[in-house]
């Protein structure tokens, strides 16, 4: 892969997302929650595939609101004026939804935030005399994410924050190859190919699971191919979730540079270092330095370096890295 271009996945990445976030008019009152970035923007590299759960088990348009109330570990859906039981509707309306989506082959849900039905954290659940605490997970929310725990979820909320959107995004983007990886087949060596290109990103989000994965992979031989991909697809989901900080990324920087020592001219070093060390004061965002490394990489060839997709993890016109 020529640094520079990010490396293609076969189709469009499949998103689940919730209904009124696409400017579908589904909420209560008629109306809907449009969000441009995630339409207009991401839209561009992903098929959606809008749910909204609420309309979807046979309640109409406009409709009274509900509320979560009860125990926040297993809430009940409550109509708030009438007081009407929805739990049971949604929860079978909800199992015969995943079983329809098993085969969709999704890579991430984007949730609506707050919502009883579809928030994904710190949904109101209202306690027997009234009182809300901010502990729940929406029904829907919670079915799904008991059902596809590996898959990347995130609400649009969080997603107006640069460093979680980057992260969610690259998070999408590695399952979807991920996921393409295991369709073709269950082999040890492009398992062993897919870690090696993804080995600077998974240190950019976490140096603990860098180190463990590695000692993983180095011992397949002695395990199935099946409990090979399992294990490495649950270390991969840990390693992805855990943030990509300023420092995990200047450490990742930092480590790069190693594999230009001899090339490097006096005056190239200098500059690396000088702006590696301007993205850990945050006076240039993440893209900066990255640029510039991807300059020595095509100047200098260097094969390691070319194959790892923490220079190119998605495309570039999303301008995530940015802002990050
Ligand atoms: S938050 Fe969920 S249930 Fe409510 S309108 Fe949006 S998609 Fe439908």
């Amino acid at each position: 892969m020529n640094p520079g271009a990010q490396e293609k996945t076969s189709e469009k990445i499949k998103l689940g997302i919730s209904a009124c976030l696409m400017g579908e008019n589904v909420r209560y009152n008629g109306g809907h929650t449009h969000d441009p970035f995630l339409t207009k923007t991401l839209g561009q590299y992903v098929d959606y595939v809008p749910v909204c759960p609420e309309v979807e088990c046979g309640l109409p348009v406009p409709r009274e609101a509900m509320r979560l109330v009860g125990d926040p570990l297993n809430p009940k859906l409550l109509t708030i004026k009438t007081g009407i039981d929805m739990t049971e509707q949604m929860k079978a309306w909800a199992r015969i939804r995943l079983d329809a989506m098993q085969n969709e082959n999704l890579c991430g849900f984007i949730f609506k935030s707050k919502s009883p039905s579809s928030g994904m954290e710190r949904v109101k659940v209202y306690d027997a005399k009234g009182i809300p605490a901010n502990v729940g997970i929406g029904i829907w929310a919670r079915i799904f994410m008991d059902r596809f725990p590996l898959l990347p979820v995130e609400e649009e909320g969080r997603l107006h924050d640069p460093v979680l959107r980057e992260n969610f995004i690259q998070r999408i983007f590695v399952f979807k190859r991920f996921q393409e990886l295991r369709t073709q087949g269950i082999r040890r060596g492009p398992l062993v190919d897919f870690h090696t290109r993804h080995k600077l990103l998974i240190m950019s989000h976490s140096p603990a699971h860098y180190r463990e994965m590695g000692k993983f992979v180095a011992d397949i031989k002695n395990q199935t191919p099946e409990a090979v991909y399992d294990g490495y697809a649950a270390l991969l989901n840990n390693a992805m979730s855990l943030r990509a900080t300023i420092a995990k990324n200047v450490n990742v920087l930092m480590h790069i540079m190693g594999y230009f020592k001899k090339q490097l001219s006096g005056d190239e070093k200098q500059e690396l270092l000088e702006i590696i060390g301007e993205f850990k004061k945050q006076f240039v965002p993440l893209i900066v330095p990255i640029t510039l490394i991807n300059h020595y990489v095509r100047k200098y060839q260097e094969p390691y370096l070319k194959t790892q997709i923490y220079l190119n993890p998605h495309p570039f016109e999303l301008g995530l890295r940015n802002h990050v």
